[in-house]
């Protein structure tokens, strides 16, 4: 299904991850390659790591020019 509006932004605009056995439920990485940080730390350890990024779309956005 083809997109009709061509004025789309989409980016993640939050990221963070983190490792269980190292830092429990508090953050590591706070980057927007948090994910990248998070995959890298499990292959590399074997710990058991999470990460959260908060991808955001705009829709016909007004672009602000200075
Ligand atoms: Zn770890």
């Amino acid at each position: 299904m083809a997109d009709r509006l061509t004025s789309r932004h989409s980016g993640v605009t939050h990221a963070m991850g983190g490792c269980f056995d190292c830092n429990g439920t508090d953050a590591l990485w706070h980057a927007r390659n948090a994910v990248a940080c998070a995959a890298n730390h499990a292959r590399a350890t074997g710990h058991h790591t999470w990460a959260e990024q908060v991808i955001s779309t705009v829709y016909n956005r007004k672009e602000l020019r200075s």
